[in-house]
């Protein structure tokens, strides 16, 4: 016998859980499924990220990104004083500390007012006066950035839903998914369930669950290390706001950064190297599975051809700490090795297109009866609100659609 549900939402990442958690606020009548492989909640890349809200300065104005993430910052902050998170508005500079960053800080201060935030542009002694340890020719100060736990935010997600009526099966990994006319039945490895519609947020597996319900896509999940350290506790007070290095803006994700976290510490990171298994946080990784797959993938070896030399100094700052180390004393000084104490790594699920270009905003995919959240890159743990919004509109309008056409054939 299989359990039936209105909804079947893959992934207890927050992607995953704000969905199902509004949908299920949305429609109380309706039952509603969470599936999640692993014991608990955020336990891939939402429970080892950065923990910033961010105010989104970087994204391309009238992109998803810049829209999700400006909505995202006040509804993060709503949520966490609703149901007593803790967070912080601690703010976060971004400076240059050389005549190009200069330039593209300038750049980016434009591109920050026209994406409507609040954002002050300080020289380099003013910068001085806020942040004593960093040197830098200038600074943007973005005011409303904050920090914040954000595998606390999922939990109390998954205990909204819950109280809601909603359904919640742990530990339970999905193996292979059919659709037909009326439903989706889908496979796990202990049990097999129904519903009417299925969401699927699997984050670095998300193009292995679009195959298994055999939709054509152009992307493969390229899996990339964000590697962090923890500073030294003695270090906890050298900096009060975020410290963010001013990025290229052809790879605007890289740039390791000093964040104070919600818990007092201090990390530096992430970088972001290549990956050699998709949920490897270990320092040596590697999975026979993942790579393979990554090396029959052709924009795989494209994306490695157009960033040839980016990719062998991360690799080399991540095997050699004073590498690393470097990119930050190029505005904190007083860092020292010894003040670089091991910190988990994060990976990232990178969708890559077959030409081996980056997906920077957000992809999906969809089945008459199943929506694929593809691609939910940084800053998707702040967006994962509106995000959720975002995704139950399309569910209805999908369902919208079919009910019609059934309506047509049906005459
Ligand atoms: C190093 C790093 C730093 C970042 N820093 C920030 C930051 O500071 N601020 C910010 O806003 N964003 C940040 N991000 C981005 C943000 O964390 C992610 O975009 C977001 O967490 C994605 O959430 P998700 O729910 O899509 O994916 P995930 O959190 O990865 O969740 C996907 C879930 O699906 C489950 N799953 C997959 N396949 C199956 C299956 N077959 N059966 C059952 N379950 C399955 C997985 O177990 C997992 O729990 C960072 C990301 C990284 C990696």
């Amino acid at each position: 016998m299989s359990d039936k549900y209105d909804y079947i939402v893959l992934g207890g990442g927050i992607v995953g859980l704000s969905t199902a958690w509004q949908l299920q606020r949305q429609f109380l009548h309706k039952k509603i499924l969470i599936i999640e492989k692993e014991s608990s909640f955020a336990e891939h890349q939402t429970g080892h990220n950065s923990g910033v809200i961010h105010a989104g300065i970087y994204y391309e104005p009238g992109s998803l990104k810049a829209q999700f993430c400006r909505e995202g910052l006040e509804q993060t902050i709503e949520f966490c004083r609703e149901n007593n998170i803790a967070y912080e508005q601690c703010g976060k500079l971004l400076v240059a500390t050389n005549a190009l960053e200069y330039q593209r800080m300038l750049a980016l201060y434009e591109r920050a007012k026209q994406n409507g935030l609040a954002v002050e542009l300080l020289d380099g002694e003013q910068l001085r006066q806020r942040e004593p340890n960093i040197q830098g020719l200038g600074a943007i100060l973005v005011n409303n950035t904050g920090i914040v736990d954000y595998t606390e935010i999922c939990q109390k997600m998954a205990e909204c839903f819950s109280q809601l009526g909603g359904q919640v099966q742990l530990n339970t990994q999905v193996i292979s998914i059919q659709e037909n006319n009326d439903e989706v039945i889908i496979h796990s490895d202990t049990k097999q369930f129904i519903c009417r519609y299925f969401i699927s947020c699997a984050g670095l597996m998300a193009d292995r669950v679009t195959s298994m319900m055999g939709i054509k896509t152009d992307f493969q999940i390229i899996p990339f290390r964000g590697e962090y350290y923890r500073l030294s506790a003695h270090k906890n007070s050298v900096v009060k706001h975020l410290i963010y290095p001013i990025p290229d803006p052809e790879l605007p994700f890289l740039g390791v950064h000093l964040t104070p976290m919600i818990n007092g510490d201090i990390t530096v990171g992430p970088n972001a190297v290549q990956g050699w298994k998709r949920e490897g946080y270990a320092n040596i990784n590697f999975s026979v599975k993942d790579t393979w797959q990554m090396l029959c993938f052709p924009g795989f070896w494209r994306l490695l051809k157009n960033n040839l030399y980016t990719g062998l100094k991360e690799t080399k700052n991540s095997l050699y700490k004073p590498g690393y180390l470097r990119l930050v004393q190029k505005y904190c000084p007083s860092i020292g090795l010894q003040d670089l104490q091991p910190y988990p790594a994060g990976v990232r699920a990178q969708a890559v297109l077959k030409d081996g270009s980056l997906v920077h905003d957000f992809l999906f995919a969809q089945s008459p009866r199943s929506l694929h959240v593809c691609n939910a890159p940084s800053p998707a743990a702040t967006s994962a609100i509106p995000i959720g919004k975002y995704i139950i509109g399309k569910v209805l309008e999908s369902e919208r659609k079919e009910a019609a056409n059934k309506v047509l054939v049906d005459n």
